[in-house]
């Protein structure tokens, strides 16, 4: 008995379907590819209900005639290769003529296409791999292809679906994806028929600019760089603009988003040591390289690609990168060696080491009973800090209670050492403390402390504007009643945007975005979940964002005040972030 069917197509296409399409993003990125293939110089999208009951992308490429507006549904139907040679050349996005099969076998289609020298365009319905009408319409030339209730015949898949607000933040990505490296078409993308974006042909910083907002395009170094194998023109985070996740890294090849392990990391190579721990940084790198070099066949609909050269493209990635970086390079040289338990990021990048205040005589023997061997500089430029008293430190009993004035040394004399590090003596020994963590610990405390009272805050003398994409808008209005606990005054001025014009005193407002941006990361971010609520999380992250960076010099006056705050603190050895503050080098050990 003969037991083998060959499947109907509709049964083909929908098993298919499960590959190419695995939720309403992957049919976003498909039609945006279409457009895209069809020469397309403005792309629309438009969502319903974040892709569930509609999907819709409108072009002005060129269309399709009547006949190829019934093809373009058959499965291998495709324009883009003819003969198995032009699988090493390809120049479009698609060829594997799956995807509008795939489509039109799981959700009701409507394709309304005319191409430019045509009078009328054509009309055809779809649904479920079945056409159930096809008429001429008047219509704009290019092509119009809605897709209404994705997985309306696969329930299976339907219920799978995660909440709207994950399924749209797919979208958006796909969206960033495909935009990011075609800066040279306009897009848009309205949801529920809000338009999210609005972007304009134009650079790639530009695109960049428009995607994430204006604020970030002075967060990059440009980078290009030509050789025979390889092409590269992107944009590079500056290092201070690190992140806590890997979030904003697009690498692409050939106009296309790709994932590759080794390229990432030849761009993290080239950060080597000028990012905190723990921190990543943004990039935008586009990669042209000839497309026989690439084994595009790996996984079409997949993000992975395999390079004939990928030991020479990393090498020359990783000192494009560097040589976008160039400037800092002399920033790192000049740092000395970090004491092992410190673990400090280094200092912020774009400064250069300042002259120390404090000079050193080599000389100088504590045990001489001479005073004044340590010579201060510019003791009283801030005489606005009120100074430390022997009493108040005394008076605390702490495990690193600062010593007794000696007779040798004007007493707690604090010296800093590479513009992060201030030195003092305590009972027990000397200690080396790292500045910017027991800022961050003093202001933790304050700023903690501070909820239960009103807060104090300081109107600007220019509001300052701060924008976001439309996803963290949503969660930075989440936080707005939080923030205005802390002192700030900030009010929404449409969808994306928030004006400040008050924050905490002594908050510098240049750093307004970078810090609310940081906010939002920690709070998307799971790293942070040992801070037990929202209040101890905000509070962190503010302490990090305002506290003194290592690199800052600071007056005899501001380190004497912040070892006296910080002994006040509740924990003064360790940071909010569980870092260690403290090192003592023990009376012993000097000897040694
Ligand atoms: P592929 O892109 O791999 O060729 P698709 O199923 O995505 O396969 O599309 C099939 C064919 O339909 C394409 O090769 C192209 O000829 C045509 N097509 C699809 N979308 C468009 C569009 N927006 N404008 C013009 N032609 C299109
Ligand atoms: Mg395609």
């Amino acid at each position: 008995m003969d037991i083998i069917n060959i499947l109907p197509d509709s049964v083909a296409n929908q098993i298919a379907a499960g590959e190419v399409v695995d939720r309403p993003a992957s049919a976003v990125k498909e039609l945006l590819e279409n457009a895209m293939d069809a020469g397309a110089t403005q792309i629309d999208l438009v969502v319903k209900d974040a892709g569930r009951t509609l999907i819709q992308v409108v072009d002005n490429g060129c269309g399709m005639s009547d006949s190829d507006a019934r093809l373009c549904f058959e499965r291998h139907a495709t324009s883009k290769i003819h003969k198995a040679d032009d699988l090493f050349a390809i120049h479009t996005m698609g060829f594997r003529g799956e995807a509008l099969a795939s489509i039109a076998a799981i959700a009701q289609v409507e394709l309304r296409t005319r191409m430019h020298d045509s009078e009328l365009g054509t009309e055809v319905r779809i649904e479920g791999s079945q056409i159930t009408d096809q008429r001429p319409t008047a219509c704009a030339p290019g092509t119009s292809l809605a897709v209404k209730n994705l997985f309306f015949n696969v329930p299976a898949r339907r219920n799978f679906l995660k909440k709207d607000s994950v399924e749209m933040s797919h979208i958006e990505e796909v969206f960033r994806r495909v935009t990011l490296i075609h800066y040279d078409l306009g897009f848009s993308l309205t949801s529920n028929g809000r338009l999210l974006y609005d972007l304009q042909p134009g650079s790639m910083l530009q695109r960049i600019a428009g995607l994430y907002g204006n604020n970030y395009k002075e967060r990059f170094f440009n980078m290009e760089e030509q050789t025979d194998l390889l092409k590269i023109k992107g944009f590079v985070g500056k290092p201070e603009f690190s992140r806590k996740t890997r979030g904003e890294q697009y690498l692409f090849v050939n106009g296309r988003f790709i994932k590759h392990a080794a390229l990432s990391a030849a761009v993290e190579k080239a950060y080597s040591d000028l990012l905190p721990e723990h921190s990543y940084p943004s990039y935008f790198i586009g990669l042209q390289v000839d497309p026989a070099r690439i084994d595009i066949n790996i996984h079409p609909t997949k993000t992975e690609v395999k390079f004939v050269d990928e030991h020479a493209m990393f090498a020359i990635l990783r000192s494009a990168v560097k040589k976008a970086l160039g400037q800092f390079t002399l920033a790192t040289e000049l740092e000395f060696d970090t004491p092992e338990e410190f673990n400090i990021p280094p200092a912020p990048k774009g400064y250069m080491p300042p002259e120390p205040r404090i000079s050193y005589n080599p000389n100088y023997n504590p045990f001489s009973g001479s005073k004044g061997s340590v010579k201060t500089e510019k003791m009283n430029e801030r005489s606005d800090t009120p100074s430390l008293m022997d009493d108040d430190i005394n008076a605390l009993s702490l495990p690193l209670k600062p010593a007794a004035p000696s007779p040798t040394l004007p007493s707690n004399t604090c010296m800093q050492v590479q513009g992060r590090y201030i030195v003092t003596t305590l009972s027990s020994g000397l200690a080396i403390i790292d500045q910017q963590r027991a800022h961050e610990r003093v202001l933790y405390e304050r700023l903690t402390q501070q909820v239960s009272f009103a807060p104090t805050s300081q109107a600007l003398l220019f509001p300052v504007n701060c924008q976001f994409t439309p996803a963290d808008a949503d969660l930075f209005g989440e936080l707005l009643p939080d923030l205005r606990e802390h002192g700030f005054a900030i009010d929404p001025v449409g969808q994306c945007t928030f004006v400040v014009t008050a924050t905490p005193p002594d908050f510098k407002e240049s750093e307004l975005q970078v810090t609310f941006d940081h906010i939002l990361t920690d709070y998307k971010s799971a790293t942070l979940q040992k801070y037990n609520n929202r209040t101890q999380t905000l509070c962190a992250s503010l302490a990090r964002q305002m506290a003194v960076k290592a690199g800052t010099t600071l007056s005899q006056e501001e380190m004497q005040q912040l070892v006296a705050d910080l002994f006040a603190c509740p924990m003064p050895e360790t940071s909010p972030g569980g870092k260690k503050i403290i090192t003592v080098v023990k009376p012993e050990e000097i000897l040694k």
